[in-house]
């Protein structure tokens, strides 16, 4: 179909200094947990999004000097030339298909622990590491002086790796930013005045100009706000240093100064939810001007560009979920578009220190280690028929990727809906984005003559033996358990039998309990909160039990654990943290500390567990051996959503394909050019 021209302004190539981009979609720097640990991987994943048409393809922070690393969160590094050799091979990734590579150059400051190096961490003055027991040294002036060699260095590396612009990192707590806050109460030059604050960075971009500009645009990474005291935005502050800065660099990255807004969940943010922040940059400036907002909707894209908002529209996450969304566009294909649901667990990858991958993108992260790609998948390899039980993401995503290879597929889904989990999850408060895990695959599912889909169908042993299918995917999920058993209980939770106990899918299903509900949460990821907040919406008198120290404690990685706890506070859910449900007895739940033991007894009409789920796996064991059966995603291990829908894909990917010996290609350390001298 042809693009609709109402997007055309979307491809218009935009001059960036010396270089130009081929359109406006500007894949913005996004952390990947690949850094210069896995540059092979990193080169193939950054160069499919390319393909996909971002006209400017951006690295993770990019570590100037040894003096500044996150791991165990690899970051890239342009520290030697064993660094400029691995970026350059993603430039040419990059190159290959037409895009601008961009490398994003970081200090970190105090934010790092330098845990790889046992380098001391530096910063504007001595304050304590983000995560670990180590305050960094004050920088003086030679320090200062050294610090910006490090950074015309790398910048002269990367410009040598071919990057076509480079990056001054000035926004999100790091080193440039501690020098331009307001508690950066200097007493030299670099401190104090705001004229003084704004000096490294400005010392920076005309250095970093000077060094690289006549080939490489620079561009500046900046916040529009700033905290203020009391914890409000304030952008009085950034305005007044923009507007000294606003000609320097040629092109301005924006963004705002709470990661958790910036890159916030869909739970509490929506698309485009930066636009009120960042809306005052542009008039400011003559040079283009990038910022993101999760954006999937192509008139939302344009209806920025014409308003003077932005010139160039950045995006991580949509990247990510789905690196051909600008030539989607280009091709009249919106429908086709996988949009990001705003999970966030892109982001968990980089912050667990391994590998991001994407719930609504299986093949985010596997394109080399693989062969995967988004869009392409080999031909069918026989003549068989699939059976897929089960329509929940696990497998929607098989039925949908084992339609497109061209076999013969039937899905049967007992229920009269299909997406499984995330059809009810996605009732829950804020999680109404999730469905697109389900929507995009009927949509494509759909357009395939060859998969056939049974709704209302609750296939038993023999109704799956009598259908005959050369092969049977088993997706049929888990069910929360009601019995407490979970990371705390090895065993049932005294007295579960007979209390009133209830699950979340129960809660999914609209089971309200009447009087005070504890909820007890042995998860530590969203559903517990989602499901006393729901209950608290409904007016109940809610009690939050979990061992963990926080809400939601493993959502620290998600960018919502803040976010979800200050709700549930802002709700009135009591929370009980550090405690477990010990024991129950009617309407009285035992409630011991998860530290001393110390119990107590609280009223509670009902307990939803949520805890741990059980596999439905029951026709797995009566089939095995009979016919040729497998089970897949939350039925064989239940986990994340991205981990069923990668399941479903890695089974259709599997199809017909000779098992090889390594499940998939790892990087491993080269011979380093340098050798122990001591
Ligand atoms: P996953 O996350 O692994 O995809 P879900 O729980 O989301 O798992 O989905 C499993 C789906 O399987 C649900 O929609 C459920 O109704 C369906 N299902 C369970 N048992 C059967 C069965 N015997 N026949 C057909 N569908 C089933
Ligand atoms: Fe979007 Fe979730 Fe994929 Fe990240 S993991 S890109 S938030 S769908």
């Amino acid at each position: 179909m042809p693009r609709d021209p109402r997007y055309d302004i979307l491809f218009e190539p935009i001059r960036i200094g010396p270089v130009t981009a081929p359109n406006r979609f500007y894949q913005v720097p996004h952390c990947t947990g690949l850094g210069y640990a896995r540059p092979q991987t990193l080169a193939a994943m950054r160069g499919v999004k390319a393909e996909g048409g971002w006209g400017v393809v951006s690295t993770e922070y990019c570590s100037v000097h040894p003096s500044s690393e996150d791991d165990p969160m690899p970051t890239a590094t342009l520290w030697d030339e064993d660094d400029v050799r691995a970026a350059a091979s993603m430039v040419e990734s990059v190159h290959r298909y037409g895009g601008l590579a961009a490398a994003e150059l970081w200090h970190g400051g105090n934010a790092t622990s330098n845990l790889l190096s046992r380098t001391e961490p530096v910063g504007a003055k001595s304050l304590p590491a983000w995560y670990d027991p180590v305050q960094c040294r004050a920088l003086d002036k030679s320090d200062i002086r050294e610090l910006r060699r490090w950074h015309v260095d790398a910048a002269i590396r990367a410009k040598r790796a071919g990057f076509d612009i480079v990056y001054v990192y000035a926004t999100h707590g790091y080193l440039l930013s501690q020098f331009m806050s307001p508690n950066n109460d200097r007493s030299d030059e670099y401190g104090g005045s705001l004229e003084n604050r704004t000096r490294l960075v400005r010392e920076m971009i005309e250095e970093t100009k000077e060094a690289v500009g006549d080939t490489c645009a620079v561009a500046v990474r900046y916040s529009a706000d700033v905290g203020g005291p009391d914890g409000q935005p304030n952008t009085d502050e950034p305005r007044e240093m923009f507007l000294a800065l606003a000609e320097l660099p040629d092109l301005w990255d924006i963004n705002i100064t709470d990661y958790s807004y910036e890159i916030g969940a869909s739970r509490f943010v929506k698309e485009g939810s930066l636009e009120p922040y960042v809306n005052w940059v542009k008039p400011l400036t003559t040079k283009p001007v990038v910022s993101v907002g999760r954006f999937t909707t192509p008139d939302t894209m344009v209806r920025l560009v014409r308003q003077g908002v932005l010139d160039m529209i950045g995006a991580a996450r949509p990247s990510i979920a789905d690196p051909f969304l600008p030539n989607k566009i280009k091709e009249g294909r919106i429908e086709d578009i996988r949009e990001c649901i705003g999970c966030n667990i892109c982001s968990a990858g980089h912050r667990r220190g391994v590998p991001l991958r994407c719930t609504q993108n299986p093949t985010m992260g596997e394109e080399w280690r693989q062969g995967w790609h988004p869009e392409r998948i080999a031909a069918k390899g026989s003549d068989r028929s699939i059976l897929v039980v089960g329509a929940g993401p696990a497998g929607l995503e098989a039925a949908r990727a084992l339609g497109q290879r061209g076999y013969a597929v039937t899905l049967a889904e007992a229920r009269t809906a299909l997406g499984g989990r995330v059809t009810l999850e996605s009732t829950l408060p804020g999680l109404s984005e999730w469905a697109r895990v389900r929507d995009w695959r009927i949509s494509q599912i759909d357009k395939f003559a060859n998969v056939e889909v049974f709704l209302d169908s609750e296939l038993d042993e023999e109704q799956i033996l009598e259908f005959g299918a050369d092969r049977v995917a088993l997706a049929t999920g888990a069910a929360w358990r009601k019995n407490g058993l979970g990371r705390w209980h090895l065993a049932p939770i005294p007295g579960c039998e007979s209390a009133s106990v209830l699950t979340p899918d129960e809660v999914m299903a609209g089971v309200a309990p009447n009087g005070p509900v504890v909820v007890f949460d042995d998860d530590h990821y969203y559903m517990g909160s989602v499901v006393a907040e729901k209950l608290r919406r409904a007016q109940r008198e809610v009690t939050f039990v979990t061992p963990a120290g926080k809400v939601c404690e493993w959502a620290y990685t998600t960018d919502e654990q803040k976010r979800a706890q200050a709700t549930l506070l802002a709700l009135g859910v009591r929370l009980e943290t550090g405690t477990v449900v010990q024991s129950l007895a009617g309407d009285k739940a035992t409630l011991a500390c998860a530290y001393t033991g110390r119990t107590r007894d609280v009223e509670a009409a009902a307990i939803v567990m949520v805890t741990s789920r059980e596999p439905r796996d029951a026709l797995y064991h009566a089939l095995r051996g009979r016919i040729e059966i497998e089970r897949i995603g939350d039925c064989s291990a239940p986990g994340i959503i991205a981990s069923a829908v990668h399941s479903g894909h890695r089974y259709a990917r599997a199809m017909d394909v000779e098992p090889d010996s390594a499940p998939f290609r790892r990087e491993r350390a080269v011979t380093p050019t340098k050798t122990a001298s001591g």
